[in-house]
């Protein structure tokens, strides 16, 4: 028996049997052309270009219509992919120019494209290059004319099968759950990748980044994966095997009583009403916050709506994504604008990014908006007017100045008038928020409040800030602790300013959807949480647990408590 960790998606079990899928990594040839075969060489990109389009319309066309909406827009963001000019148009002058095979060709603006990708900071566009590299390798795998192990060919019943294999695509994640795979075991791929979101909302246990998964798992050896734990058991023994059946039929029975809560109000025991809001990241996430009967949407993450495309989202399209959302859900909407990383290739500019600078401490979010009203500007617009069909929040993240504070005040007003002269409606009072994510911004709050309608906690960065641990960097990870003193102490000190200045202060990181948080938070003053829908109701159930009044004692008791065990075990005990 033998324990491999990994990053762990979902919170499911899976026990089943291995099923090692061998892709070794494809050997890209290199070649000058002769001169009068530069043509058909740069046809025979063209075809595979073609090929990959078709394989990957026909892998669309079978999506089942149950599917999250995500998968289809996963889909479609590789078949765009294809069209990008550093793979559609680039590879071909290339060839035209210094005459070499199409695959090499392809290889080299292939490479450029991702380390765009790598350089940007923010962790949902980095982990793009895994789509890149996954679109490319279909294209030169037609190049090729290589047959890798392909996923739809798999003929064998995967039903409690675990697949290993070194990555995955989305569309190999669709077709894998139509085989009725049970999980997945990857060697690369992160937590926040694309086929990491899918296997989440597919509901799919998967572990991935798990180095060494294809050589050490066995054919047909029993595993068990723990997407909490993000581990994988080999051959486990028969004690084992029974604690994990055990934990797994609690777990059902546990989602099973949680249903129940699905229609109960979210109160404490001592009648103190608390908001949970969903996290989303598509207008399509709409259908789960819906389900989970979110009290609104306390974090929108815009800057989906622009990716992967070459140019960004009109206002008019953003207009009619934001729309949509307001009016489907009728319940507050906070509308984040955009948090896109260190540099502009995400929407058209394709040069790649020097990465000489930190990017976690450059020109992001507000301030990139800032930098480019141009790519702000209509975004605002585009919240403004959809404010006019239901309850609009807005919501800015990375605020770190009470300057840049004043910028973007003024220009919401500026808009506002435009908007009026227009004709074009929207609400006059639209509150505008701030994210506390910095550790500037939580130490000052109370000045932030004073100029604000609300504030939201990013735990998320407000770590990685505070505690100086790159949120995205393997080697420092376990670094990352939300019960840090220095954190607590930001925590609590933005809640009192919001709870000062009169204002509402809510929590959107991922702290706000842990449930070993969710009473010490209320213990904090926090009476508004914002998470992915599939925690709302293990979250509502501790609210309706807890007797806010039994909690101030030991709240002080922690935030006092200079033993980081001690405090672990005081947080612990507030259950
Ligand atoms: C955060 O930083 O806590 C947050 C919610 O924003 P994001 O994770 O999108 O940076
Ligand atoms: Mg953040």
């Amino acid at each position: 028996m033998l324990t491999l960790h990994g990053a762990g998606i979902g919170k499911g079990i899976a026990i089943g049997t291995a099923f090692v899928l061998h892709r070794p990594a494809l050997d890209i040839p290199e070649y000058t052309i002769p001169d009068d075969q530069v043509e058909s060489e740069i046809q025979r990109l063209r075809y595979a270009i073609q090929a990959a389009h078709a394989q990957l319309s026909e892998i669309r066309d079978h999506i089942p219509e149950n599917a999250p909406s995500e998968v289809l827009a996963f889909m479609d963001a590789h078949l765009l992919m294809l069209d990008d000019p550093l793979i559609s148009k680039e590879p071909i002058k290339t060839i035209r120019k210094q005459h070499v095979n199409a695959e090499s060709a392809l290889r080299v603006h292939a490479e450029s494209l991702v380390r765009a990708f790598e350089a940007m900071e923010d962790p949902y566009l980095r982990d793009k290059k895994t789509d890149i590299d996954q679109v490319v390798n279909r294209i030169q795998e037609n190049l090729l004319n290589v047959q890798q192990a392909n996923i739809g060919d798999i003929e064998d019943d995967l039903e409690n099968k675990i697949i290993v294999t070194t990555d995955l695509t989305p569309a190999d994640t669709v077709m894998l759950k139509h085989q009725k795979m049970t999980a997945f075991v990857t060697d690369l791929g992160g937590p926040i990748s694309h086929t990491a979101i899918l296997a989440r909302s597919l509901k799919i246990p998967a572990i991935v980044g798990l180095h060494g998964a294809t050589r050490y798992v066995r054919n047909g050896e029993t595993l068990i994966v723990d997407g909490k734990r993000g581990t994988v058991i080999l051959s486990p023994d028969q004690g084992v095997l029974s604690a994990y059946e055990d934990r797994w039929n609690e777990i059902l029975q546990r989602r099973r009583e949680l249903k129940t809560l699905l229609t109960s109000e979210s109160v404490t025991k001592d009648g103190i009403r608390i908001q949970l809001m969903a996290n989303i990241e598509l207008p399509e996430d709409i259908d789960a916050t819906r389900r989970a009967h979110a009290d609104g949407v306390g974090l929108y993450r815009t800057e989906y709506l622009f990716m992967n495309r070459a140019e960004p989202p009109s206002e008019a399209e953003q207009f009619l994504a934001y729309k949509r959302v307001v009016t489907a859900l009728q319940r507050p909407i906070t509308i984040r604008t955009l948090d896109l990383g260190a540099d502009k290739q995400v929407d058209g500019g394709r040069t790649s990014v020097s990465i000489t600078t930190n990017p976690a401490l450059g020109l992001r979010a507000i301030r990139l908006c800032l930098h480019e009203p141009g790519l702000f500007k209509p975004q605002l617009r585009a919240i403004l007017r959809a404010s006019a069909y239901g309850p609009i929040m807005v919501m800015i993240p990375m605020v770190s100045s009470l300057d840049e504070l004043g910028q973007v005040l003024d220009l919401v007003e500026e808009t506002k008038r435009e908007l009026r002269r227009e004709g074009h409606a929207y609400d006059e009072d639209i509150p505008i928020g701030g994210m506390i994510e910095v550790p500037a911004a939580a130490i000052a709050a109370d000045l932030f409040a004073s100029r604000l309608d609300f504030l939201s906690i990013g735990t998320n960065d407000l770590i990685q800030y505070t505690l100086a641990i790159d949120r995205v960097d393997d080697a420092v990870n376990y670094l990352y602790d939300p019960l840090h003193p220095s954190v607590l102490r930001l925590i609590k000190m933005v809640i009192d300013a919001g709870n000062r200045a009169g204002i509402p202060v809510a929590m959107c990181g991922e702290m706000a959807g842990e449930s070993q948080y969710t009473k010490l938070l209320l213990g904090f003053g926090l009476r508004s949480f914002s998470m992915e829908p599939d925690s709302l109701l293990e979250i509502k159930k501790i609210v309706r647990e807890t007797d806010l009044s039994s909690l101030s004692d030991p709240v002080q008791e922690i935030l006092t408590c200079s033993l980081p065990n001690e405090l672990r075990r005081l947080v612990e005990k507030l259950k």
